[in-house]
């Protein structure tokens, strides 16, 4: 088994989720007391946030390479960045890299289009939404057609998440205006719903949804156990 490489603590709740999934599929398929392999380097958060807030985004991708050539150092096989919005510098990281990083948009790209699906809404931070590296290479990679929500809209599904979801706290009251921003984005001809952030799933689930659900947090997490129990 490889080992697989975290950088994690954006937010600790995804964080959570990634490490429970991804020993959980380790415990399925391979049985008995198998867990994964991993190591993990958790951020303080609110150092990052600062960067993103504050348009920083050079000393931030700094901040992801160094990370990512420690968990190299350590001992990583591969590395996974366990948030959408910091794969903003997901080039750079690699490039920096002798070992492969996983990227969360290719395995939901490759995963949609599986299922046959065209046209899909992208729901996440306001960096995920509106800037190029995340729709654009669901769109170039994987020639899917990605829709967001309108800009109140998005402020609203951004808002949440900062607010409420990366500190661990789920409102029924957000949980209804996300599913009537998925509503909207259904009118507009969403097939299924990305849902690009990965504290999304703590507040919706494919019960809530009449389209297909994606949660990146589960596909990204599932992604690293292919990669770590591969040949
Ligand atoms: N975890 C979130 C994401 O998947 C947002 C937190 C962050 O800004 O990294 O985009």
């Amino acid at each position: 088994m490889k080992t697989i490489g975290l950088i994690g603590g954006m937010s600790w709740e995804s964080s959570l989720l990634y490490y429970q999934m991804i020993n959980q599929s380790v415990k399925e398929k391979l049985g008995g007391h198998h867990s994964a392999k991993s190591l993990m380097y958790s951020v303080d958060f609110q150092e990052i946030k600062t960067l993103q807030f504050e348009d920083k985004w050079d000393e931030a991708t700094k901040i992801m390479i160094d990370l990512a050539k420690k968990l190299e150092t350590g001992g990583a096989e591969c590395i996974v960045i366990c948030t959408n919005t910091m794969h903003r510098m997901a080039n750079e990281v690699e490039e920096s890299l002798s070992i492969p990083l996983l990227h969360i948009a290719d395995a939901t790209g490759k995963e949609i289009v599986s299922k046959g699906i065209k046209k899909v809404a992208l729901l996440g931070t306001a960096f995920t939404m509106e800037h190029y590296f995340y729709k654009g290479r669901l769109n170039d990679e994987f020639g899917l057609n990605v829709i967001v929500p309108k800009e109140d809209e998005r402020k609203i599904v951004h808002d949440i998440i900062y607010e409420e979801l990366c500190l661990g706290v789920v409102k029924e009251e957000s949980k209804e205006l996300y599913l009537n921003i998925i509503d909207q984005l259904i009118e507009r001809g969403a097939e299924a719903v990305i849902l690009g952030c990965t504290e999304i799933g703590l507040l919706i689930s494919q019960d809530n949804c009449s389209i297909p659900v994606f949660d990146t947090t589960r596909i990204h997490a599932e992604a690293a156990v292919e990669f770590a129990l591969s040949d």
